[in-house]
């Protein structure tokens, strides 16, 4: 009997893995979004354990109660939409709140994106005089590693430091 999450993400191909929250607590259920059709695949699966089932309000969705046991934490997202729609989805949930950057400004060319972003961060750490904000720290030579992906137009790598910059927002 495969479980909940091999029945979803069954024969698909992900784009992604996003930690969009730091908990260690096994996920008990898993939101499917967002909401479609019936007979279309969910665009991302998101594991969330018991008192996180209703957290999350940047991903909407429908969730199913999994009996998958350890297999994923809570927290976990598998995103499996095109390259551009999740660069679109880190620029709504935490990128242009963060750095004031917005795609649309720039034609949604993601290099001019990250790159006015990374600026953004490094003249905010020059400002602070550096070594006070540690996880700005990180997230800038994060975003640093996405905007090299991006010069080389390989914005599907840039997902993977991006993830991570993701992650650490939690921290800040
Ligand atoms: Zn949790």
């Amino acid at each position: 009997m495969p479980s909940v999450l091999q029945q979803l993400s069954a024969n698909r191909q992900l784009t992604s893995m996003r930690i969009v929250l730091k908990c260690s607590a096994e996920a008990t259920s898993i939101r499917q979004g967002p909401d479609g059709q019936a007979g279309t695949d969910p665009a991302w699966l998101a594991c969330l354990c018991t008192s996180h089932t209703e957290d999350l309000p940047g991903w909407p969705g429908t969730a199913t109660v999994t009996n998958d046991g350890a297999r994923l934490h809570c927290g976990v997202v598998l995103d499996y939409r095109p390259v551009q729609q999740v660069l679109q989805s880190h620029a709504d949930l935490w990128l242009t709140s963060l750095t004031g950057v917005n795609p649309q400004a720039l034609g949604h060319f993601w290099y001019d994106v990250l790159d006015q972003s990374n600026r953004v961060l490094l003249t905010r750490l020059e400002e602070d005089g550096g070594g006070e904000d540690e996880p700005l720290q990180d997230l800038a030579m994060m975003l640093g590693m996405a905007v090299q992906n991006a010069s080389e137009g390989n914005l599907f790598q840039a997902l993977v430091p991006l993830a991570h910059c993701e992650t650490l927002t939690q921290g800040l």
